[in-house]
């Protein structure tokens, strides 16, 4: 047998473990159950994949994306592992060769819908077959609090009924308390060890601005940097996403929308070209991500603010799963509070319910208004407090201008006052900065004693006033009356002149430049660089696989540094295994060999 740090090298090609993984490995290997939680792109298909291997008979992995199941597979048999799946999509014939597999002991590892599974016929074809493990991947499904919850989840228990002597591993990147306690009882894995990586994603860069004119400060964002990556932009329409996908094509970039108004074939038409194209960028609502395991996906945008921090962190975990540097990048204003407020108010449920979510909503704005480092907050939100800022954030990068904003923010609270809390933002500038058009005519407002007080700022920066003051609650918004603001308790003191306040001086010109420049280092060539993505591409495109599926970029930046030129040498770059040294070797060789003869001129 094997080790695991041998198979690693072999079949992988990486070099070591990440943190928990070598512990989860040699858990399950020596036939423990595992609850294992960690961060998306963290490395969790390792912890299950390596002891399938490692182990007599074949892992059984039941995951509930039939699309990642195909992707595993294909990746997996890149790496030269018997691996298959039994599915809905596949013809009777196809599935009955995958069960003589199993049954002749010919798969290492067999990807299975849960639906699939809990049927009698599944189960008795299992007790026939050897078996080394159950992965239980996206465990958060049997949670009925989710967003995933998925029924046939709830049946896994009886895997551990029918099998009580095959170790189980549980694995997800849903970080809460309660969904935890729920995996352990409904999947009756109360004896598990439990393995809780930290949830940092070191490579994210966070960086969240204020919005001024979103479309082009999207497109600097894009341009400086991103100009040939993948990546997601979220929007919070979907509208909206077909228009930015029309207009980013405008510009000349690979855009498409996804949204789940738009036909099924479009919608898998234009997931397929984000997986199998380099470069393209989705324009989506939230209906897109959930089984997106495209590992170098650079950047995800939201050009609206997502209404909560669980749902940010999720969707900005997306970006970088392959370790290398990427971008978080969002844009927000009042507008974006409002609307979601304005969907929460209309929303059915309980009261309960809609102040949960209000108070989720206040933590994501608080989020975006903090003038401390961002990962810190976030971190510290999940539970998970960390000891100094991080250095790769925006507030890291270039620190917050603040202002002693007392007076203005008491005369914002006083015109809320004394308009008796029944006007939205527009109309109070309007009363602060002395207007006398129709509405504050008709009201009496230029009669107020704050009619004309605020001259000393513009519209802009009264804006930035109001917005600061719902962020950290001194008003409220009343959806019930058309955004109308409304003092909360908290404004008390400020009113009375005991508490100053300090608020953020904006900067939307700031935040745009501070970009991850592009993921490659200075000193590779971009000649040798572009020639071995072709090769990389025409290989994907002869067999029909993303190209990350032949190598990933931290491959080929590792062999435009390296330069390899035998198989010994290509064997030690980062995601060579025995098995696409002997497939692809020479191929990628040959590339670095005519580089040399371009850069240096043949030997003969
Ligand atoms: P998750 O399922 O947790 O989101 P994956 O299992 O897809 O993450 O792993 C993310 C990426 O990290 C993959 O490209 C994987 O090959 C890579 N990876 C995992 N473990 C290691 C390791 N020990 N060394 C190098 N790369 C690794
Ligand atoms: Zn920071």
């Amino acid at each position: 047998m094997q080790t695991a740090q041998e198979i690693l090298q072999s079949v992988f090609g990486y070099e070591s473990f990440r943190q928990p993984q070598s512990k989860i490995i040699e858990t399950v290997i020596e036939g423990g159950d595992a609850l294992v939680l960690m961060p998306t792109g963290g490395g969790k298909s390792l912890c299950y994949q390596i002891p399938a291997l490692a182990r007599d008979g074949c892992g059984i992995v039941i995951s509930p994306l039939i699309a990642l199941m195909e992707d595993q597979v294909s990746a997996m048999t890149q790496l030269g592992v018997r691996v298959n799946f039994l599915n809905s999509t596949q013809d009777p014939a196809a599935a009955q060769a995958v069960e003589k597999a199993l049954l002749a002991g010919k798969l290492d590892l067999l990807y299975i819908a849960p639906e699939r599974l809990t049927q009698g016929r599944c189960l008795a074809l299992l007790k026939r077959a050897d078996i080394a493990l159950f992965a239980i991947d996206e465990a958060h499904c049997v949670s009925q609090w989710g967003h995933d919850f998925r029924a046939d989840y709830l049946k896994l228990t009886l895997l551990h009924q029918h099998f009580p002597n095959i170790p189980r591993i549980a694995l997800t990147a849903t970080a809460d308390a309660r969904t935890r306690a729920e995996i352990i009882m409904r999947l009756d894995l109360s004896r598990a060890r439990q393995f809780i990586a930290g949830f940092d994603r070191p490579n994210i860069r966070y960086r969240i601005a204020l919005k001024d004119n979103p479309r082009t400060q999207l497109l600097r964002f894009l341009q400086d940097g991103h100009q040939q990556h993948a990546g997601i932009i979220y929007c919070m329409s979907r509208k909206k996403t077909e228009e930015i996908a029309r207009w980013l094509q405008d510009q000349e970039f690979n855009a498409l929308p996804y949204h789940a108004g738009l036909p099924t074939a479009t919608r898998a038409h234009n997931q397929m070209r984000f997986l199998r194209e380099e470069a393209v960028i989705i324009v989506a609502t939230i209906a897109f991500g959930m089984g997106i395991d495209k590992p170098d996906v650079r950047f995800v945008a939201h050009m609206d603010m997502p209404k909560t921090v669980e749902s940010y962190y999720q969707e900005t975990g997306r970006a970088g799963r392959d370790g290398e540097p990427a971008d978080a990048w969002m844009i927000y204003g009042l507008q974006d509070v409002i609307k979601l407020r304005q969907m929460m108010a209309s929303s059915e449920g309980s009261e309960e319910h809609k102040r949960a979510e209000q108070h989720r909503l206040n933590a994501m704005l608080g989020l975006c208004e903090i003038t401390t480092c961002r990962r810190e907050a976030l971190l510290n939100y999940f539970g998970e407090p960390q000891p100094q800022p991080c250095g790769n954030c925006d507030t890291c990068l270039e620190p917050i201008d603040t202002w002693d904003g007392t007076d203005a923010a008491r005369k914002a609270l006083s015109a809320v006052y004394r308009t008796e809390q029944r006007f939205g933002v527009n109309h109070l500038i309007d009363v602060l900065r002395g207007a006398e058009n129709l509405k504050v005519l008709q009201f009496n407002h230029h009669r107020l004693p704050i009619h004309g007080v605020g001259r000393e700022l513009n519209n802009k920066q009264w804006r930035s006033v109001f917005r600061q003051l719902v962020g950290r609650g001194y008003l409220n918004v009343d959806m019930e009356h058309f955004g109308a603001l409304r003092l909360e308790e908290k404004c008390r003191p400020l009113l009375r002149g005991e508490e100053a306040i300090m608020l953020r001086r904006e900067n939307t010109a700031k935040g745009a430049r501070q970009q991850t420049k592009t993921a490659l280092p200075s000193d590779i060539d971009i000649t040798l660089w572009e020639a071995l993505r072709d090769c990389r591409r025409e290989l994907a495109e002869e067999q029909g696989v993303p190209p990350y599926v032949i190598f990933h970029d931290r491959s080929l930046k590792e062999m435009c540094g390296a330069l390899p030129r035998n198989s010994t040498q290509f064997g030690q770059i980062t995601g060579v295994g025995e098995r696409k040294l002997k497939k692809y070797g020479e191929a990628f060789l040959q590339v670095i060999e005519k580089h040399f003869e371009n850069t240096f001129g043949s030997a003969d």
